[in-house]
Formats: structure tokens, sequence, C-alpha cells
């Protein structure tokens, strides 16, 4: 044989595992058609690591103990762990696909019940938008805007987060691209104000909802906070509020939750939104989250794109987190 016939024959085999490399690539990152695993997968990888190592020592108390773990770690919470694992326990599987069965039941009976339906019966419905800056409220509310015009509905938006100019911008430029309008007020005006003109006019024109932002700076938290609140009794005046949702970054796990307890208090929360789960490993925040807060987990955000909002469906959300176990 030549060196030039080597060659050809090196080359062809480096092709042959490029190829292979590239099928293994594209088909890992595949998922059952309707599943939630792409944007979830940093959880359900981990998760799915961690509960094979337990899986692979049989069912013993070290699995047991090995499996409370990876759900604490993916931040399910201490406590939802330990009832969940004991759950599994008490329903004595004999094989692991028993367990695994079990710990999906159990992982959804945690999260079952909840009236997860967006309200939307005012006149126009009336949805404020909450939570600590950087969480992703306004892409959110974006987000929201497209859900609800996709279903023919048509939307206003109010820019009421007065304190930072970028965030009536960053609004706006999202209306434009929505095609739908924002009513915005000056740089450090009354939030409360521009919140009571996003809704009259969301009125004048006879729109069905109304999403309002708000400011989320956590410096000057009592403050925020009152404002908060001002904006609630204000926007109630002639109707009741349909929906206020708390946005929170479930990639800032247990700390993020510490940081929103004066929400709940400034105002009633009806709802959550998870966002930036496709950056976490840890989406089993959802979990503790609801537990925590008691207020329903409406909507997730697994990504940055307008499309990137679902509807919080349990089921689907944790068969997708227990894809790989
Ligand atoms: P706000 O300060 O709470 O209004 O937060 P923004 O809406 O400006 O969002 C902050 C950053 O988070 C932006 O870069 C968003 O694109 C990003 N973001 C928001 N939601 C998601 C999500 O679900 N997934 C990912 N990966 N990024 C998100």
């Amino acid at each position: 044989m030549s060196a030039n016939d080597f060659d050809l024959i090196a080359l062809a085999a480096a092709a042959v595992v490029a190829i292979g490399l590239l099928l293994v690539i594209m088909f890992r990152g595949r998922s059952a058609p309707g599943s939630e695993r792409g944007p979830l997968a940093k959880t359900s990888d981990a998760l799915g690591a961690a509960l094979r190592r337990a899986w692979g020592a049989g069912l013993g108390e070290e699995t047991w103990a090995e499996i409370e773990e990876a759900l604490v770690a993916a931040d399910v919470g201490v406590g939802a762990a330990a009832h969940i694992v004991e759950g599994v326990r008490s329903a004595r599987p004999k094989t692991r696909s028993e367990a695994r069965e079990e710990l999906a039941r159990r992982m959804k009976g945690e999260l079952g019940g909840a009236d997860r339906v967006l309200r939307l019966s005012g006149d126009p419905a009336v949805i404020l938008v909450v939570g600590v800056n950087g969480a992703g409220k306004t892409t959110t509310i974006a987000k929201l805007a497209r859900l609800l015009t996709g279903d023919g509905r048509s939307v206003l938006l109010g820019a009421a987060d007065t304190f930072r100019a970028a965030a009536g911008t960053q609004l706006k430029s999202w209306g434009d691209r929505l095609g739908v309008p924002v009513v915005a007020g000056q740089e450090g005006g009354d939030p409360a104000s521009v919140a009571y003109d996003a809704l009259a006019a969301a009125r004048a024109r006879g729109a069905d909802a109304v999403i309002i932002d708000t400011a989320g700076r956590l410096h000057g938290k009592t403050n925020l906070m009152a404002e908060l609140s001002k904006i609630h009794r204000v926007v109630s005046r002639d109707g009741p509020v349909d929906e206020v949702l708390l946005v929170l970054d479930a990639s800032a796990g247990q700390n993020g939750l510490a940081q929103v307890s004066g929400f709940a208090e400034a105002t009633p929360l009806t709802g959550l939104v998870l966002t930036k789960l496709d950056g976490t490993a840890r989406g089993g925040i959802v979990i503790a989250v609801e537990k925590e807060l008691k207020v329903p987990v409406k909507y997730i955000g697994v990504g940055e794109a307008m499309d990137d909002l679902k509807p919080f469906d349990p089921g689907r959300f944790v068969d997708a987190l227990l894809e790989e176990a």
C-alpha cells in the first residue's frame, strides 16, 4: 500500500468517526414528541445520573438515601424530598421500574390539585406582574402577551416600572414586535398612576386584558412593597385584579425564594411563573416554591424567545424530569 492509500484510509476513518459523533449529538438532543425534556435536559440529566447510580445499588437503604439526596440536589426541597421518598419506600416497589413509576406518581402528587388556569374574567382582565429585577418579568410579560394574542385576545401592556427607564423602553420594544400597545410613564413618575392609565386605556380600547409590569429593585425594599400595594389598590378600585403573578428565576434556587417573601405580603399572589428552567439543573425548585409560597405555578419559562413560555403541566413536567432516570 502506498502512503497515499494510508492517507485515504485515515481520511475515511476520520469521516466515519465525525459522522458518528454528529449522529450521537443529534439523537442525544432529541426527545419524545411533546416532551419537555429538551428545555429541562439539565435537570433531567443530573437527576437521571444520580438516580441511575442509586438504582445501581439495588433497592436498599442506601438507594433511598441517594434518591433523597438527588431530589434535594435538584432543589425539590428537603421536606418534600423526604416525603416523596418515604412514599415510594412504603409502596414497597420490587423492581427499579416499579420504584421509578412510584417516584413519578409521588412527585406528581406533590404538585397535584392546584388550579393553574389563568383567570381572565375581568373586562378587561387585569394581570399584575411582580418580581425582583432580572428574574425575567419583562420577557415573561411579552411571552404572555404572545400567548394571549395567539388565543385571539387583545392585550395592552402597562410599563409601571418607572424607576428604570430601560424597563419601559424594553417593554415598548416588545410591544412593537408583538403589535401590542404599551402605556408608559415618565421616568421617576408615579407607578400607580401609570398602572391606572394603562387600565383606563385598555378599557377605552375595549382590550381583553391589560398586563402591568412593576418595579423589582430590591434595595429600598419597604418602599417597593408599599408601591406594589398602592398599584394593587389603585387598579382594583373599579374591579378585581384577576391575577398577580410573581416571576421567579428558577436558577436562583432556594436563595431566590428567600428574596421574594415580601411580595406575597405586599400583594395577594395568585400564581407563579418560574423562568430560566432551561438554564438550571435544579428544576425541582418548582415543587419547593409551590410548597413554600402556597401559590400555584401557572407558567414556566424555558428560553429567551417569545414562544418559550409554557402553561405548567405537572404530569409532563415530572415525566420530563424523570425521562433519563
Ligand atoms: P426583568 O428585569 O425581571 O424584567 O428581567 P428581563 O425580562 O429583562 O430578563 C432578564 C434576562 O433573563 C434576559 O436576558 C432574558 O432574556 C432572560 N430570560 C428571561 N426568561 C428566560 C427564560 O425562561 N430562559 C432563559 N434562558 N432566559 C430568560
